[in-house]
């Protein structure tokens, strides 16, 4: 097989043309990075549960209605999907005081909030990924007013959709991230929902425990991480033969250089 030419490495994505024009293919790696890539490692598996668990939310979102750029599955760690053009904003929704907010505004950990909040960074690594208003985004372009609200109302309703699929598991969506991008017919565009949901961009705990059930295993060096991406994708239902089964054949295929 022809190689395929890379788009772009990310973090924790490869992006490959796709097999059509207008299409891209997601590979999922294992590794893992926080606080703007100062900490590296892998998390064994990490690309395989997130490929099926953002698989699944995307799958789901699509029949409430939210448009995705997520075309179908390829393989244990890609997937196809919509070419779009990202919108320079990463949109976090939380339910529950956790992160850069406890940090910011002095707020314990855990804290519910008395509503959904919705805040917006500006994609930018060399700057940190910095929080900005509604303003700042209409003032520097980076998204219409249009736009911004249909990002807004996607945003609710994939908060309220996931809120209800995780708490149906016995797992508290604390917070998550967004990311949305502009899918071209002519002149005309539309705002989609694109990159991944998983437990690198949400931060889940366990109803009963608060036990972390994400990204912050790994931020935090609680250790477990690999464990905890496990849990979440086997009370989803996903891999219903066992993921150490599957996630044993990826590493042996690894081996193999296939
Ligand atoms: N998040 C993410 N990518 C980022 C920043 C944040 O996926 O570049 C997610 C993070 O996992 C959490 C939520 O967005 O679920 C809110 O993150 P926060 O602003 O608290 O930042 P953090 O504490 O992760 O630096």
């Amino acid at each position: 097989m022809s190689r395929r030419r890379q788009i772009y490495e990310g973090k924790a994505k490869i992006l490959y043309e796709g097999p059509e024009p207008g299409t891209i293919i997601q590979y999922f790696k294992d590794d893992a990075t926080a606080f703007n890539a100062e900490k590296k490692g892998t998390i064994n598996g990490k690309g395989v549960i997130n490929n099926r668990v953002s698989e699944h939310i995307f799958t789901r979102l699509e029949l409430i209605g939210i448009p995705s750029h997520f075309i179908r599955r390829l393989n244990m760690r890609e997937q196809l999907v919509k070419q779009v053009e990202i919108v320079p904003i990463e949109v976090v929704v939380r339910n529950i005081a956790a992160g850069s907010l406890t940090k910011r505004l002095g707020i314990e950990e855990g804290s519910p909030l008395p509503h959904s909040l919705i805040e917006y960074t500006y994609k930018d690594d060399s700057l940190g990924d910095p929080l900005v208003a509604e303003e700042h985004i209409a003032c520097f372009g980076w998204a219409s007013q249009e736009e911004m609200q249909d990002i807004s109302a996607m945003a609710i309703r994939i908060n309220d959709f996931m809120a209800g699929m995780f708490a149906g598991i016995g797992i508290k969506l604390v917070d998550f991230k967004l990311e949305f991008g502009r899918l071209f017919d002519g002149d005309f565009s539309r705002i989609i929902l694109a990159d991944e949901i998983s437990p690198d961009s949400c931060r889940l705990w366990d109803i009963e425990t608060n036990e972390k059930l994400d990204k912050d295993r790994f931020r935090r060096d609680l250790g477990g991480e690999a464990e905890a991406y496990q849990e979440v994708a086997r009370r989803l239902g996903l891999f219903p033969d066992g993921v150490s089964e599957v996630l044993d054949l990826d590493s042996e295929r690894k081996k193999r250089g296939k």
